[in-house]
């Protein structure tokens, strides 16, 4: 009887035990971080998934768990991140810059202290589309046309007003510009609702191939008289884009003349070192894995991930960067 007591009551203890303390064990060892990208035809958005494949690969050992996130792009992913509701996101480097620095976008806001440099990805060129049928050779033919610049919180929006400027094209009074979400933009081309769009994309990218694969023909225009952006601008550098990666373009050249920036990942000083440090080990120790989940990192080197950022490193890749010699 007694001896019947006591086991119940320890069965009892054990029954509380699991019910009150593992739920809390599993809770407190899972943390969940979301990666913010863009447009899901762009190249951020497969890179998100890159990156959170690699990581997730390791999710018993770390105890992390990584999502992705489509958004607006660059300038909506380094708003969230400061603003807490993201932890990791893709953004170009020019941005990177300007958030750093408190200019462009963040004129009001000023320097965006918490933003962190994680490492830099792949390269992505600035460019310009048009239908064959609206005769646009140069920027300067965009006169009189329906033109996308960019959603506001991508990225591409401000290096699209950076060339038509230095091309002597105001957007707000020589065309009838478009404020449009890039993966919106080929499907408008070929319904004849615009003539011509500007993205900032690495290649080769889905919203390149859908917009030159339509019945409507699709050209790349080059982006010329850029001298003076390169001058100004310490993150801009010529760039061409290659042709073999959209057959279905009608330019016969084998590249196209443009400038371009590269892409990076972002995070908050507030995010933990240990959460930093598994991402970076993860994809550094298995870059050879990494560098097969997309043809635009085709020509990737460790030394060049840690090139092109203007935000201090995060102290959780510093940690890893120093450990294998890159720092
Ligand atoms: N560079 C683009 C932007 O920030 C996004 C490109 C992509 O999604 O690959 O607006």
């Amino acid at each position: 009887m007694k001896k019947g007591i006591v086991l119940s009551v320890a069965f009892l203890f054990a029954v509380v035990m699991i019910m009150g303390a593992a739920p809390t064990t599993a809770q407190a060892k899972v943390q969940f971080v979301t990666i913010g990208t863009g447009g899901i035809t762009g190249v951020y958005y497969p890179t998100g998934g890159a990156i959170a494949k690699m990581v997730n690969k390791k999710r018993k050992e770390y105890g992390i768990r990584a999502t992705v996130e489509s958004t607006g792009g660059s300038v909506f992913n380094i708003n969230a991140i400061m603003a807490g509701d993201l932890e990791f996101g893709v953004a170009q480097s020019d941005r990177q810059y300007q958030a750093v620095k408190g200019i462009a976008n963040w004129k009001d806001k000023g320097p965006q202290k918490d933003l962190r440099a994680v490492f830099s990805i792949h390269p992505e060129s600035v460019d310009l589309i048009a239908a064959v049928d609206a005769n646009i050779n140069c920027l300067a033919d965009l006169k009189g046309k329906r033109v996308n610049v960019g959603n506001i919180g991508s990225g591409y929006r401000k290096n699209a007003l950076d060339a038509l400027e230095a091309n002597g094209l105001d957007y707000k009074k020589d065309f009838h510009a478009e404020s449009l979400k890039a993966a919106e933009a080929p499907g408008l081309i070929q319904d004849g609702r615009i003539d011509a769009a500007f993205y900032t994309v690495g290649h080769p990218s889905g919203y390149y191939k859908e917009a030159t694969s339509g019945v409507r023909k699709v050209k790349f225009v080059p982006i010329t008289n850029i001298e003076s952006l390169l001058a100004k601008y310490p993150y801009y550098a010529k760039s061409a884009t290659l042709m073999k990666n959209y057959p279905g373009a009608v330019n016969t050249e084998a590249s196209v003349p443009t400038f371009g920036v590269k892409a990076t990942l972002v995070t908050s000083i507030k995010v933990p070192d240990n959460v930093v440090y598994a991402i970076t080990k993860e994809v550094f120790d298995n870059f050879e894995t990494f560098k097969k989940l997309h043809p635009a990192y085709e020509g990737l080197t460790k030394e060049s991930m840690l090139t092109g950022l203007s935000a201090p490193f995060h102290p959780g890749a510093l940690k890893y960067y120093k450990e294998v010699g890159l720092k």
